[in-house]
């Protein structure tokens, strides 16, 4: 790793540019000057972020989203409205880790655009040893893990003391609440996987978002993917995934809209043919919470509801 950095890059280093928190960018909480105004005008991009924001921040924020519910942030794309937004904003956090991909550029050229995944230590993020297509380098969807997600409850909190010092007394108190509160979380995840057979402990699913779920809470992670993309839904595939629902006694798969039903609709049909029973299991929220307004609309009640559908799947109960 360090072969690879180069003599500007040590020049950065030597200028302290690096936090202890994120070795690849320049601290940009460092560089946030305060605001003096009250309320703070904050824009965040995905809406579990937005929902952290708000937390943190109570009433000396107002706190816009731009992604709300059901919305791709892989794919999403900054309108000219977005742009108006980020500019006039006081602060801006993103997830980052090339979670908003089409908006990276632009948020990484932002000096008041604080990337709150830049708070996770990189040695516990998921880096698959053939690595990612694309411009990832590390899996994303860190907010699977509430450990890690908590981690960046800090870094939300010392950039709006940053720009806002006379409310950092009541960012630090939000923070502490909130973080007990993403501890609760934690715990009752664990409480219900605890519910499901050990051996039963497998999660079918198209999504590439559920690493860090299945590493911090001990649940097996098996992807469709070989299933979805085949045309024909190709019978090989199909057949083995049937005899490990089956050997392994799972009675749900997780799904999403975007895979193609017929795949789905096969491997149920092979394993029912097989003499077992799986279902599919009820929808569950990965890159975006739900409406705001319902309980699934903030981090903790879209994490609540997801394991709530997976055990409620995984037991074989109506999710
Ligand atoms: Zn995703």
């Amino acid at each position: 790793m360090w072969t690879l950095f180069r003599p500007s890059m040590l020049l950065l280093l030597t200028l302290g540019f690096f936090s202890q928190a994120s070795a690849q960018q320049p601290d940009k909480i460092a560089q946030l000057q305060p605001v003096r105004q009250t309320p703070i005008r904050i824009v965040a991009t995905v809406n579990f972020l937005t929902d952290l924001v708000q937390q943190v921040g109570g009433s000396r924020v107002r706190v816009e989203g731009l992604m709300g519910a059901g919305v791709d942030p892989h794919l999403y794309k900054a309108s000219a409205g977005d742009v108006r937004k980020l500019q006039q904003a006081h602060l801006i956090f993103y997830s980052g880790l090339y979670l908003e991909g089409k908006m990276m550029e632009l948020l990484e050229r932002l000096p008041k655009a604080i990337a709150v995944t830049d708070a996770i230590p990189r040695e516990r993020l998921i880096q698959p040893p053939g690595g990612f297509e694309g411009q990832y380098t590390y899996d994303p969807h860190v907010w699977f893990d509430v450990t890690l997600w908590k981690l960046t409850v800090g870094r939300v909190r010392d950039a709006l003391s940053k720009v806002d010092p006379a409310g950092a007394s009541s960012y630090q108190a939000n923070a502490e609440a909130y973080s007990k509160r993403l501890d609760q979380l934690d715990a009752f995840i664990r409480q219900q996987i605890a519910r499901v057979p050990p051996g039963q402990r497998v999660m079918i699913t198209a999504h590439d978002a559920f690493e860090y779920f299945g590493r911090r809470y001990g649940l097996e992670v098996r992807g469709l993917q070989g299933v979805s993309t085949v045309a024909e839904a190709g019978t090989r595939d199909v057949q083995q995934l049937a005899d490990f629902i089956i050997q392994r006694r799972i009675r749900a798969i997780f799904v999403e809209s975007s895979v193609p039903r017929r795949a789905i609709d096969a491997v149920i049909a092979a394993v029912r043919a097989k003499g077992w029973n799986v279902a599919v299991g009820g929808e569950l929220f990965s890159d975006a919470a739900g409406n705001p307004g319902t309980p699934e609309g903030t981090y903790v009640g879209m994490m609540e509801h997801n394991i709530r559908t997976i055990v409620g799947g995984l037991l074989g109960g109506t999710p």
